[in-house]
């Protein structure tokens, strides 16, 4: 039988990194991969040019039961750690926007970096194998794979979420964090567009591809970007951002016009300018396109000195408070990380190992850490992966 220190199941963004940061201690390190290559979301992500991080990470633009619970991780190893380790791999990168940063050229440069740094500390890495068992033995833990038997002080379990359910199968870290009874919170797919009723897709579906700056908003929390009208609902930035705050049957509230106050703006201009259409106005901030829909459906399309100042507060109310309520979201299958996961109670914030059982450890997308849009999930990748890498 093999033996290693430490043995990590899944070869994505967190299992690579508390590879290197534990074979950079001297310790012996196995990596075990289902899938027949390493980092496939990373080769995917940010439209192939990963988001590796984001300049502005701190706690706030995590979710999670415990909303402290990623503070020690993310402060231990920062968004600027792994920028200088990008520098020092002379990778070239860009701000795109909101402090995300992009690969210039291709994902593939972050997947090479990683495999570098494995050579360097000699992280072995096997793919196409796949875990059949994990065993607690007295000082050490057992592993049956499709392939061989392995024995290890240590297990990092890098398993990620539920995402991309083409890519699976998928739900063996929450299937491991079971079997040692280590509780977890109830995952949905989030970072997901939503889809709209059949209602909304017949009055909407023109506009499939239109995008328009907006501020989606729950009671939690909310967005100021740009909203992406799709076949099926509702897509962009601002929606996918929104979506992990969502609960099913709940409103969203939409401000269409973030820059400006509609009804104390129109007030005035009915003052000023009584004769003015109502849909000249639209016309200076919407697509023709909307405007058409919002003068068919939503408001009669008269001259300003025609609605009494009620009605024009109706119409504020309408585009600064637009309510959706929508019928579900497209699920895992775009998603792009799933909210949830092995809680945090069970997990030492300061380590990442499990506090009921010495030895095993849990890192990434498979913890109940989820991330906003904009490089965060990538950060707690590496910020828990270093951490563990570290202790282990
Ligand atoms: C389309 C898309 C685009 C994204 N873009 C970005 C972005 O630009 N920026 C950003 O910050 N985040 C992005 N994300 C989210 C980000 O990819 C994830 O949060 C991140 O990859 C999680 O890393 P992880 O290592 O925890 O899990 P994963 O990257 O999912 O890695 C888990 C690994 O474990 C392997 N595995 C699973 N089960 C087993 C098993 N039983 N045995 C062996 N191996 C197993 C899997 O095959 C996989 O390789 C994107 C996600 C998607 C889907």
């Amino acid at each position: 039988m093999k033996s290693f220190d430490v043995i990590v199941i899944g070869a994505g963004a967190a299992g690579l990194f508390s590879a290197i940061t534990a074979g950079q201690r001297g310790k012996k390190v196995l990596v075990l991969e289902h899938a027949k290559k390493v980092g496939r979301k990373i080769l995917m992500s940010g439209g192939g040019r990963c988001n590796f991080t984001n300049t502005y990470t701190e706690p706030s633009n995590f979710l999670s039961a415990n909303p402290h619970f990623c503070k020690s991780a993310l402060s231990q190893y920062t968004q600027w750690d792994f920028i200088d380790l990008v520098s020092r791999h002379s990778i070239p990168y860009h701000e795109k926007t909101l402090g995300q940063l992009f690969c210039d050229n291709s994902s593939k440069d972050i997947v090479a970096l990683l495999l570098k740094e494995c050579e360097k500390y000699a992280v072995a890495i096997q793919c196409r194998e796949s875990i059949l068992e994990l065993e607690q033995l007295a000082n050490c833990f057992s592993i049956k794979t499709s392939v061989s038997q392995y024995q290890s002080g240590a297990v990092i379990v890098a398993t990620g979420g539920l995402s991309i359910p083409s890519m699976g199968p998928h739900g063996f870290g929450y299937k491991i964090a079971k079997q040692f009874n280590l509780s977890q919170e109830p995952c949905s797919a989030a970072l997901v567009p939503f889809v709209m009723d059949a209602d909304w897709k017949k009055l909407y579906t023109d506009l499939s591809g239109n995008s328009l700056p907006i501020i989606a908003e729950t009671d939690e929390a909310s967005f100021d970007e740009a909203m992406l009208f799709t076949h099926k609902g509702l897509s962009g930035p601002a929606i996918l951002q929104i979506s992990s705050y969502w609960k099913k049957n709940s409103n969203v509230s939409i401000n269409l016009l973030p820059k400006h106050r509609v009804t104390e703006e129109l007030l005035e201009l009915k003052q000023k300018k009584p004769d003015v259409f109502l849909k000249s106005w639209l016309a200076e901030h919407f697509t023709k396109r909307l405007v058409n829909i919002m003068c068919e459906h939503w408001f009669r399309n008269r001259r300003l000195n025609e609605f009494s100042d009620r009605d024009i507060e109706v119409i504020g109310d309408h585009l600064n408070r637009f309510q959706i309520k929508p019928e579900t979201t497209e699920g895992y299958k775009t998603a792009e990380v799933t909210l949830g996961g092995v809680s945090t109670n069970e997990l030492s914030s300061k380590t990442m190992m499990a506090n009921s059982v010495p030895g095993l450890y849990f890192v990434g997308e498979v913890v109940d850490v989820t991330g906003h849009l904009g490089g965060y999930n990538f950060q707690w990748a590496w910020s828990s992966g270093w951490v563990a890498g570290q202790n282990v």
